[in-house]
């Protein structure tokens, strides 16, 4: 007898961890000073993974990397090489401020143009600063990525971007269409493939657990809003 072949194609995939502060999401978006006790858990985390043989991107945001105690967890994992320190704009709390941030001013997507730039200029440098690395991959806060974020993206010398969360949509933007493996996106309209090489997109890893994709989807997003929400079928 012949022993069965194992044809099953090996499954690559990329595990990434937003690294930020922890809050209560229901209340305000901490602003400064954030709670950021759980990144003392990081080196036991990066310990579990090196037993697996995985080597995760942290996207590190500023109130991580402005806090002296939580860099002192990660800083002495980054030339060991078994990680990478990617960068992760919350613009609630990464300077400078432009006043009071509600759920619109959350999103990165719903910001002038200007205020990313020197938000995202102002991680850069706190992650150089913090961990003498140059960040070259990026996800924004609470997902979402448009023309204007993948410029500024390219200015500052990124090359990976993974900000689209298929299938996701809300009041502000949506994600639909995407492709849901990693491409080449399109720099004026980042959903859609392109032929540009300078920056690849990593869509996070979402589905439904139905054969019929399709369907599911249509039937996610019909749930998903008035007047069928209430019945909270899709939790
Ligand atoms: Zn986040």
């Amino acid at each position: 007898m012949t022993p069965k072949m194992d044809t099953t194609e090996p499954i690559l995939f990329v595990l990434s961890i937003d690294t930020e502060e922890e809050w209560e999401w229901g209340e305000a978006f901490p602003q400064q000073d954030a709670n950021v006790s759980n990144i003392d858990n990081i080196p036991a985390f990066q310990k579990v993974c090196e037993g697996l043989g995985l080597r995760p991107t942290y996207f590190v945001d500023y109130a991580v990397a402005d806090n002296p105690q939580a860099v002192e967890h990660i800083l002495p994992l980054v030339p060991e090489g078994n990680c990478e320190i990617g960068a992760h704009l919350h613009p609630w709390c990464n300077p400078p401020f432009f006043g009071p941030v509600g759920e619109f001013e959350s999103h990165v997507v719903n910001l002038p143009k200007e205020q990313v730039s020197q938000k995202l200029e102002n991680l850069v440098k706190k992650l150089e600063q913090s961990f003498s690395i140059k960040p070259k991959s990026f996800r924004t806060g609470r997902w979402g990525i448009d023309k204007k974020v993948m410029s500024l993206l390219i200015e500052q010398g990124f090359n990976v971007d993974s900000s689209v969360y298929p299938f996701y949509e809300n009041e502000y933007f949506h994600c639909n269409g995407s492709p849901s493996l990693p491409y080449w996106p399109d720099l004026d309209y980042p959903l859609k493939v392109s032929s540009q090489q300078m920056i690849y997109e990593l869509p996070v890893t979402v589905g439904f657990n139905r054969s019929n994709f399709e369907l599911a989807n249509k039937i996610h997003t019909a749930f998903t809003k008035p007047p069928l929400s209430w019945t909270r079928f899709n939790g």
